[in-house]
């Protein structure tokens, strides 16, 4: 099924025509509307009626966290405040927060770019679902509430936090359906078996999770503990929110990103320069229809590559593939370049090793060192006195991120449940060496 199959089946053609008379009417209304971008086009020397095919973008100047944070709060919204109905910020993952805002008709948008997530991710009107991702200034609860009422499903607005009631109530009101990060997800089940809940019991059929990175091996592990198809939904709050692309149930390889609404390019992080599509790099978005807080070129750091193969689900949207990490994420051990998530494909794949690690990145003299500290099984654990075969894995996992990332790293196999849950985004990296 499809939400809107007018504009998300449109054949190329008609997309990229609707694209650049939305990208042409952006464009005239930031540069007149927004004193930042009248400074920064001039500035490039670029005017709006530049604008005649979409490849002409590249003459405008990138838009960079660091202009949103220093136009902070409302500097570059392009409505009066009696216009904005709505307020959210980033999670600030990596720094100071950024606000964003939005009209009326941006919040009706958003509500039918979330529907059309949940409708790809094969739900109907007649699903419950269970919304754990967080309420609040953070744009995962209230996004993904108002794309399930839009849809007319019936939402549960947990949010995020107190996993004991989210179980009780996974399990009297009987969801069909869950939203929140894939590390939460973990921690639910982690949790509901430790209580001894069967999530595999549970009427839970569809887990859709993002904001933040994970891996294909952690999705096997989380449909395998619950009994779920679990699907990527991809999103930031200075582009929406959640409900920027989304994977599709019969594609499952990649994100359809919205392209009547957003458009994506892929650059090169170190020289900005634009890549052809399917080259792996920086994505970059410009809003085509957002009134209160439109962004032009917008890098998000965020690091994958766009698959433009037609999905056999029709739709004609290029999908994104996983993020692979941030650019800001990214470690650089004794130079190699690694994501967190490269990391953790190679640990889940590891028997008697749980999904739950931390990376602690230090600095002995002018070398970095990296230690993965990770959980080892309860039934591995309660077998301790085995320490061979404690050694054995350490060197496993040693071998493999060596084979297959070419990284050197210090392993500490840790006990069960030592690791720090998340209940939002998890954080997996420990820098000390700005400490
Ligand atoms: P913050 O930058 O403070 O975390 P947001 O809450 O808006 O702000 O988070 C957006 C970011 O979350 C994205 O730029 C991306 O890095 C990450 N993210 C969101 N969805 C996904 C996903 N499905 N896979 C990987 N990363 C994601
Ligand atoms: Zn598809």
């Amino acid at each position: 099924m499809i939400y809107n199959e007018e504009f998300e089946t449109l054949p190329r053609e008609a997309l990229e025509a609707l694209q650049l008379k939305r990208l042409q009417q952006v464009v005239q209304r930031v540069y007149h509307t927004v004193g930042f971008y009248k400074r920064t086009f001039d500035a490039a020397g670029a005017t709006p009626d530049d604008i005649r095919t979409i490849s002409d973008l590249q003459r405008l100047p990138f838009t960079t966290k660091q202009d949103l944070r220093d136009n902070y709060p409302f500097g570059l919204f392009a409505v009066p405040m009696s216009s904005v109905v709505r307020l959210h910020a980033s999670s600030g993952t990596t720094g100071r927060s950024t606000v964003v805002g939005y009209t009326h008709r941006d919040i009706e948008t958003w509500s039918e770019l979330v529907a059309r997530c949940f409708v790809a991710a094969g739900l109907t009107k007649n699903d419950i679902i269970h919304n754990a991702y967080g309420y609040g200034l953070f744009t995962g609860g209230l996004g993904a509430h108002y794309g399930a009422e839009k849809l007319g499903a019936s939402v549960i607005p947990m949010s995020g936090g107190n996993t004991k009631r989210q179980l009780m109530i996974l399990q009297d009101f009987g969801p069909t359906a869950i939203c929140c990060t894939p590390s939460y997800a973990l921690n639910l089940a982690e949790q509901g078996g430790a209580m001894g809940v069967d999530m595999r019991a549970l009427k839970l059929r569809v887990g859709i999770f993002g904001a933040e990175p994970w891996s294909d091996k952690m999705r096997d592990e989380i449909e395998n503990v619950m009994d779920i198809t679990a699907l990527n939904i991809y999103g930031l709050s200075e582009i929406m929110g959640p409900g920027v692309a989304m994977e599709c149930q019969e594609g499952r390889e990649g994100m359809h990103v919205f392209e009547d609404h957003f458009l994506v390019e892929t650059i090169d992080p170190a020289t900005g320069k634009v890549l052809p599509p399917g080259e792996t790099g920086e994505l970059v978005f410009t809003t085509l229809t957002k009134e209160a807080f439109p962004l032009i070129r917008y890098r998000t750091r965020d690091i994958s590559r766009l698959i433009t193969a037609p999905c056999r689900c029709g739709r004609t949207h290029f999908r994104m593939d996983r993020v692979e990490g941030r650019s800001d994420d990214m470690l650089i051990v004794r130079g190699v370049n690694v994501f967190p998530s490269q990391i953790e494909a190679v640990l889940v794949g590891i028997q008697g090793v749980e999904p739950h690690y931390q990376l602690i990145v230090d600095r002995e003299g002018t070398l970095d060192t990296l230690e993965v500290q990770v959980e080892v099984s309860d039934a591995l654990f309660s077998n301790a006195d085995e320490v061979r075969v404690l050694q054995k894995i350490e060197r496993r996992i040693s071998k493999d991120l060596k084979d297959y990332l070419g990284i050197t790293a210090k392993i500490k196999l840790v006990e069960p449940k030592s690791i720090q849950r998340s209940e939002g985004k998890a954080s997996r990296v420990i820098d000390k060496r700005q400490i």
